[in-house]
């Protein structure tokens, strides 16, 4: 049985995960800014007989992320499996076109956005929540892991890692930042053991982009189309899909397995569009 620290727990895609790594029999540390969420996810898995805290941090300051690691060493003891699911993008980092255009300059509207009118406290906000929001729980929980065994951190990565998504540079820079963290921590950490991977899951219909993918009526937006078009499998990820992936990752069944991305993304990253 391991300690499983899991930020971004109250989330859609992480409470999934967090339910997976629970009935696995592991304890699970729920790392949420919005508590309630983190705690209502707690409560699910604790009922289920499961072991589960819910416990409020903020994956950007390191004091916040501090205060959590006593509370999750008080509960749970040290901390064996990091999961960094904390992450997200920001409509102050995102054109409202894919393309410029010419005339976009010319008849510039109210809340129209081009390349030249990103604001770079919202690019900066996406980088942060992605990449430090990565880096410094890594930072304090993964300190606990030196010198002991079957430990290792799963960060979450994405498709635009690997070729920019439109629209959303800022998203798309972060999480390449993440892939790219990945490996390096891998080498960073083999000497002492701890084993670095991450997920990049394809497009997963979530709160955070329902409504740029599917209408009211649950019909697909011309982006949703376009994706499915691009999906050889023909549908949206579900957060199921991620589980075996992460079990695999988080388990001593990979012990060989460090610095790897693994797209979970129905073959998105493998087509060519032709
Ligand atoms: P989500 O919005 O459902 O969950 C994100 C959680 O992170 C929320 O509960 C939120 O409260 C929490 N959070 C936000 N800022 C925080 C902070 N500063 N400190 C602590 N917690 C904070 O998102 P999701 O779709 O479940 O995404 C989870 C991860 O997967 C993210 O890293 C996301 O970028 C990545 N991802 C998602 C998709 C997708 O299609 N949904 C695709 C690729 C990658």
């Amino acid at each position: 049985m391991k300690t499983v620290v899991i930020t971004g727990a109250g989330g859609i895609l992480c409470s999934t995960l967090a339910k997976a790594l629970a009935a696995q029999g592991h304890k699970i540390a729920l790392l949420d800014l919005k508590k309630e969420a983190a705690d209502k996810v707690a409560q699910e898995i604790n009922a289920e007989g499961g072991i589960a805290i819910g416990v409020e941090a903020n994956v950007l300051k390191k004091e916040s992320l501090e205060a959590a690691k006593k509370e999750v060493n008080s509960k749970l003891g040290p901390c064996d499996i990091l999961v960094n699911g904390a992450g997200g993008n920001h409509p102050l980092g995102t054109t409202t076109n894919p393309h410029l255009l010419a005339e976009d300059l010319i008849n510039a509207k109210e809340g129209f956005k081009t390349f030249f009118d990103l604001d770079a406290e919202g690019i900066q906000f996406v980088f942060n929540l992605n990449f430090i929001g990565t880096l410094l729980p890594t930072q304090v929980f993964a300190i606990d892991m030196v010198g002991r065994q079957g430990c290792s951190v799963l960060n979450i990565s994405s498709m635009n890692a690997y070729t920019p998504l439109t629209k959303i540079p800022a998203y798309s820079g972060a999480k390449a930042a993440v892939s790219n963290f990945t490996q390096w921590l891998a080498v960073h950490f083999s000497k002492v053991g701890i084993r670095v991977n991450a997920l990049a899951p394809g497009f997963f219909l979530t709160d955070q982009n329902r409504t740029l993918l599917t209408t009211e009526n649950g019909e697909l937006t011309a982006r949703g189309n376009t994706i499915i078009e691009q999906t050889p499998m023909g549908r949206f990820g579900e957060p199921k899909d991620l589980i075996s992936t992460t079990l695999f990752l988080c388990d001593d069944a990979s012990s060989f397995v460090t610095g790897v991305v693994i797209p979970i993304d129905g073959g998105f990253s493998a087509f060519s569009g032709v």
